[in-house]
């Protein structure tokens, strides 16, 4: 699986119409990575450089790519965490990092690590105005590429402005030999895009919505090949493993491109995000990210099947879908919104008026859209679902709502609700649109 490098750090017009521009300039997945990366900041007359770890990172690639910098002269500072759990991207971190910048005034900064300690780096050196640079340690997310930084400030989950990485750098061997937990999670991340591409390909269909195929093809290839490798991911192959961090990274160009997650981030990603709603509740644990988008995988399969199976119907008499229109949004569900989400509801109702001005500037055609062409438009994704479902078994994505400590009443709310925590359009704002969004979810869980 190849990185897509043709987008990366210039300026490419594309067959979409748009020219993209993905900040990275350069990704490295290969054996000797570490020197690799030297190799590369000495071409680029770097001098003074800090390294940012963890215990278990440090452990496993740090001590290499200090050892690797040193041997070509480079001064080197280090920060290593002393954690080995629970480091989270927050307050404390970010000044912890800050701090060892202003000490080492580096040219460059090193994040070796995955999640937390790239979120921590990316913010805390964009603040202080010093590029960095990735030595990924784990296929665990799709973050990778991202210029913005998941923290978690007073103790809430919040999302803020950054810049991306100049490069990204992975030893397939490091890879391979992740932890199991934080593998599982990259791969539940990337085999949703199975449905997050869809979502937007039905969003297409119906009202033309800005579709590029590059990002598209990106994203789906790796995704299709994991789906048809788990067994070898599972196993640790370094090639498989390396196609799935491949996977994340072209997903994170593929983000980069559009400007904004679609590609990669629909009604799969909205159930996850309500359940972590329901775990700051204090209703359920918190969950791994990727475990969770895993398993919401699982039943938005199930829902695109019972829609697939509903537009079939409608295809025999040249059957066409006329209106897609959301219920008002009032007062009334303002209230409600309040009442139910709480903190959170603002951005909510937010979000839901968005929505609908967004359908509202983007009708049908005038003669509504054939049911056969939006099950056309569900292929291959459709074809390749009983490849991820038995790859999410091989992976051990959990089946049972328990392993995600969920139980058949949360279940429900979830896809009776997720349609309402983003703007973005799914097959959950089309089951609702058509007044089938109970029926479909009653059919859903009885047939799981
Ligand atoms: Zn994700
Ligand atoms: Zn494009």
């Amino acid at each position: 699986m190849e990185i897509a490098r043709a987008w990366l750090g210039r300026p490419v017009a594309c067959a979409c119409g748009r020219t993209h521009e993905v900040p990275i300039a350069h990704v490295h997945v290969g054996p000797g990575a570490a020197a690799t990366l030297s190799g590369w900041l000495a071409e680029r007359g770097v001098q003074r450089i800090l390294l940012v770890a963890d215990a278990n990172t440090y452990d496993v690639h740090g001590r290499e790519v200090l050892a690797a910098l040193e041997a070509r002269g480079f001064a080197a500072g280090v920060h290593v965490f002393p954690q080995r759990h629970g480091l989270l991207p927050d307050e404390q971190a970010v000044a912890a990092v800050e701090a060892a910048l202003a000490d080492a005034a580096p040219d460059v900064a090193i994040a070796v690590g995955s999640g937390v300690i790239n979120d921590t780096v990316r913010y805390a050196s964009f603040r202080r105005g010093v590029p960095y640079v990735v030595a990924a340690t784990a296929p665990s997310m799709d973050g990778y590429a991202s210029s913005v930084a998941a923290m978690q400030f007073a103790g809430v989950k919040t999302t803020l402005p950054a810049h991306a990485p100049q490069a990204i750098f992975a030893d397939p061997a490091v890879l391979a030999a992740a932890p199991w937990p934080l593998v599982q999670a990259g791969y539940g991340d990337l085999i949703g895009k199975a449905i997050s591409l869809l979502d937007w390909k039905l969003s297409r269909t119906l009202f033309g919505e800005y579709f590029c195929p590059e990002a598209y093809r990106m994203v789906l290839a790796p995704m299709r090949y994991c789906a048809e490798h788990a067994a070898e991911i599972r196993a640790r192959s370094e090639t498989a493993v390396a196609a799935l961090f491949a996977g994340l990274i072209n997903s994170g160009i593929a983000m980069a491109m559009m400007g904004n997650s679609r590609p990669c981030s629909g009604s799969e990603h909205h159930c996850s995000h309500f359940w972590d709603l329901l775990a700051y509740r204090g209703e359920r644990d918190h969950m791994a990210h990727g475990l969770q988008v895993g398993y919401a995988t699982r039943w938005m399969m199930r829902f695109y099947r019972w829609t697939a199976r509903w537009l079939q119907a409608r295809t025999a008499n040249g059957g066409r879908v006329t209106q897609v229109t959301l219920p008002p949004w009032t007062e009334a569900e303002d209230q409600a919104a309040r009442s139910f989400y709480g903190a959170g509801a603002e951005e909510i109702i937010a979000a839901q008026r968005e929505k609908r001005r967004w359908l509202a500037d983007h009708p049908l055609p005038a003669e509504g859209v054939a049911a056969d062409e939006i099950l056309a438009a569900l292929e291959p994704e459709l074809s390749l679902f009983a490849a991820v479902e038995a790859s999410l078994d091989a992976m051990d994505i959990p089946q049972d709502p328990r392993g995600l400590d969920l139980d058949a009443r949360q279940l429900r709310l979830t896809f009776l609700r997720a349609y309402e925590l983003r703007s973005r359009f799914t097959v959950f704002d089309f089951l609702v649109s058509q007044g089938l969004l109970a029926a479909a979810v009653d059919g859903v869980l009885a047939e799981a």
